[in-house]
């Protein structure tokens, strides 16, 4: 999971306040905890768990302001979006450039794993293709050392 130091982390959750205001969107105090627990989660969670996080704190809070919010930060490509083994889509807002993940089928945890010479496969896929690549997603599948443990 890439965890990123601590000051960095707060940078950029500065920057992504500052991006969304630039954009001429209303900063509520919602719409400003829904951006912190997105850059600052090392979990990849889903809409519905954001809104699960939040919700003690902010009782008025709905689904549809989390929603909204998720899509603002895709538009301004502050988060990515990730597939889950739930079957939901889950969201990297700590890491937005795109990264390969692995998602467990036993829990459905998703973390990161770190790759070299991605840039060589982006090459190769256009080389061979002639598509002009526009962003990628590479997931991996598997069942994580926990639950094999487990088994
Ligand atoms: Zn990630």
């Amino acid at each position: 999971v890439y965890l990123g130091r601590v000051d960095e982390v707060a940078e950029r959750l500065d920057r992504v306040l500052a991006r969304v205001r630039e954009h001429g969107f209303r900063m509520t105090p919602q719409r400003v905890a829904v951006i912190r627990a997105l850059v600052e989660s090392t979990a990849h969670p889903s809409i519905e768990q954001v809104y699960l996080q939040l919700l003690p704190e902010y009782p008025m809070m709905s689904l549809a302001t989390v929603y909204k919010t998720v899509a603002l930060m895709q538009e301004l490509e502050e988060v990515i979006e990730l597939a889950a083994d739930d079957g939901g889509i889950h969201w990297d807002g700590r890491r937005p450039d795109p990264h390969p993940h692995l998602v467990c089928t036993g829990c459905g945890q998703i973390v990161d794993v770190e790759l070299e010479r991605i840039d060589e496969l982006v090459h190769k896929v256009l080389a061979l293709s002639g598509f002009g690549i526009v962003t990628r997603r590479i997931d991996f599948w598997g069942v994580c050392a926990r639950c094999q443990s487990r088994e």
